[in-house]
């Protein structure tokens, strides 16, 4: 009952963002990451664009409302075609423009779990992914290998994280939510125990020059990225002890056992009541897993 209400308070609470969206007031701002690599910002997941001799790589698309200012965005890097685009998982708030470009004749590539979640969830044809893969995949353009990863069960079942090989640059797409709480979207395959372990993973695969491209917040780095692990860590020590002991949320509510880092991370897209129902609740029903 309680897992009901929390899914529906927060499809509730991104459907009401969705439409209450002044689309016309929102600017598409353009970083620069490296050569031929930017981070672009709008609403929603942040996009990563790479350009160069064989065309645009483009990493996710935000919302429909918003296709059209993304392109326009894109068009001032280059002014070639979009050749492949990727999503790094399947929430509209990353793969809303997907349908807009399909129809564009823009091919989309993502995880097997992508294509199933979207398809299921009723999106049109031209929104599905071409090209889906069910482990690793790599694009070999714009004189780089673009090597995309998949981590099964972390912010959802069908995470890819984006490795610009040659460029020292990543996107983590929504297993990094830099300088906010992560959302673990539990009906949509995730788990707390799988967002750790691709956090830990990538750091062990990143040097100190490394760029990461957030799904949400700031553009990182390493260092980052070891703030947001230490932060994780230490939620997961203080609250797995709570767990073991079969405290019920209510209980574990009133106790505030993350009051030091509400303040500071609870003010993005997970605000600290949902945060701790959330990785709590999933805490406990995998304890003996
Ligand atoms: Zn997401």
């Amino acid at each position: 009952m309680k897992t009901l209400t929390l899914t529906f308070i927060l499809a509730l609470s991104l459907s009401t963002n969705a439409f209450a969206q002044d689309w016309d007031n929102i600017e598409i701002t353009t970083q620069k990451v490296t050569d031929d690599l930017y981070m672009l910002v709008g609403e929603g997941g942040n996009l990563g664009v790479s350009i160069g001799e064989d065309g645009v790589f483009l990493i996710d698309d935000q919302y429909a409302p918003l296709t059209e200012k993304i392109l326009t965005a894109i068009r001032k890097l280059s002014t070639d075609e979009i050749h492949f685009a990727f999503n790094t998982h399947f929430h509209g708030d990353h793969t809303g423009g997907n349908e807009n470009l399909g129809k564009k004749g823009i091919e989309f590539v993502a995880h097997d779990n992508v294509y199933k979640r979207l398809s299921e969830g009723g999106s049109p044809k031209e929104a599905l992914p071409i090209i889906t893969f069910n482990d690793q995949l790599t694009f070999h353009m714009n004189g780089i290998h673009i090597k995309t990863k998949h981590y099964h069960s972390a912010h959802t079942d069908g995470d890819s994280i984006v490795y610009f090989e040659g460029k020292n640059v990543i996107h983590m797409g929504d297993t990094f939510f830099n300088e906010n709480y992560p959302y673990v979207d539990v009906d949509g395959g995730g788990s707390w125990k799988g967002l750790l372990a691709v956090v830990k993973d990538t750091i062990d695969n990143i040097d100190d020059n490394t760029k990461i491209i957030p799904g949400h917040g700031r553009l990182s780095d390493k260092a980052g990225l070891q703030v947001y692990y230490d932060v994780l860590m230490d939620i997961n020590h203080i609250l797995t002890p709570i767990a073991k002991q079969g405290l019920t949320l209510d209980a574990v509510k009133k106790l505030q056992p993350l009051k030091k880092y509400d303040g500071q991370y609870g003010n993005g897209f997970m605000n600290p009541d949902t945060f701790i129902s959330i990785v709590y609740m999933n805490i406990l029903n995998n304890l003996d897993k």
